[in-house]
């Protein structure tokens, strides 16, 4: 049996036969200027966000940095406690990494209908201030006050712990389609593995919830159970900001070259079929039920033949 041993913070030494990689990512920092002022916040854990709230019940203006999940998902929350918000996003609209060319200018309008200061088109170029922010410095040479600014400009795998060995790749921890690594006993999951999709074809990391639960599942049976499973699930995770509950199955990394809209915008409520020439590869629900996500999930499957 193979073993391994690998020492702890506290300088102690545990040997082990199997093991599972599950570290997570962590925010990006951007390489600018003051990016360690106070009142520059990262988002990752429960502390992070308890300590936002804090901040916002004393500062009343706050700048997003980023046009992702988690800097709509946090700008959202942050209008819906009355806070002057504004959010600034290099790109063309928010979520342009996964919505088409309609949905994804409808999403910005709706942010600033609901009174938030968009910043499209603006990059980052530093942070202003002594030991707190005071201002925010775009590209074009705009400076914003600010009393507060959340960055959200992505996530990079924790590989920390495995840097320098065939654990750790560019693009996360390589696994095979049992979930296990180079490293036979070793498995990897969640935001940190760099997978073979079995459904949509390719490989590819996902940094969500769902994602990180059904590859732990697969992983743990696969370490302690006699027959191996492959992780075969559709691509999918949802995420929640304002009224919209959106959800989305598939790949979302290409952008589609024709769009199947059923519903409308205006009654928020609406499922969106993402082709790729005629070939079905992903659908995008907005206030739809579970029943309609995994009909969703079943279409899918159903169009790829698996
Ligand atoms: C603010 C926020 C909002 C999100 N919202 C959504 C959402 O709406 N929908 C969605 O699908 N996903 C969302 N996500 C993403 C989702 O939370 C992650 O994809 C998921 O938690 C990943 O699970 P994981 O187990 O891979 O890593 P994590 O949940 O990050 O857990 C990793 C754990 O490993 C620990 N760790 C790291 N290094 C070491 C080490 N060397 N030794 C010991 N422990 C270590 C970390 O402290 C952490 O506890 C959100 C994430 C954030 C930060």
């Amino acid at each position: 049996m193979v073993h391994f041993a690998q020492e702890l913070g506290n300088d102690e030494s545990i040997e082990f036969n199997k093991a599972c990689l599950a570290m997570g990512s962590r925010p990006v920092r951007p390489a600018v200027a003051g990016v360690n002022l106070g009142n520059v916040i990262y988002l990752r854990t429960v502390r992070d966000a308890l300590a936002l709230r804090e901040m916002a019940d004393i500062e009343k203006t706050v700048m997003v940095v980023g046009g992702g999940l988690l800097a709509c998902e946090a700008a959202a929350s942050l209008r819906m406690m009355k806070l002057k918000v504004s959010m600034m996003h290099r790109n063309a609209y928010l979520l342009n990494r996964y919505l088409d060319s309609q949905t994804g200018p409808w999403l910005t309008d709706y942010y600033a209908k609901h009174g938030i200061t968009m910043l499209i088109g603006e990059s980052l170029n530093g942070f202003e201030g002594k030991t707190v922010l005071r201002n925010i410095q775009t590209k074009s040479g705009n400076r914003v006050p600010a009393g507060l600014a959340v960055v959200a400009c992505g996530a990079e795998p924790n590989l920390d712990l495995v840097r320098n060995t065939p654990l750790s790749g560019p693009h996360g921890s390589p696994v095979t389609e049992y979930l296990e690594t180079e490293e036979k006993g070793i498995f990897a999951v969640g935001d940190l593995a760099f997978y073979p999709d079995r459904i949509m074809g390719g490989v590819r990391r996902q940094t969500h919830w769902e994602n990180a639960r059904g590859q732990g599942l697969i992983a743990g049976a696969n370490m302690t159970g006699k027959k191996r499973i492959r992780y075969e699930q559709v691509p999918y995770f949802w995420t929640a900001m304002f009224d919209l509950r959106l959800h989305f199955v598939g790949d979302f990394s290409i952008q589609p070259t024709r769009v199947d809209l059923r519903g409308t915008y205006a009654k928020k409520k609406f499922l969106a079929r993402y082709y790729q020439g005629d070939k079905l590869r992903a659908i995008l629900l907005c206030n739809q039920t579970e029943r309609e996500v995994e009909a969703a999930k079943k279409e899918l499957r159903h169009a790829l033949g698996k």
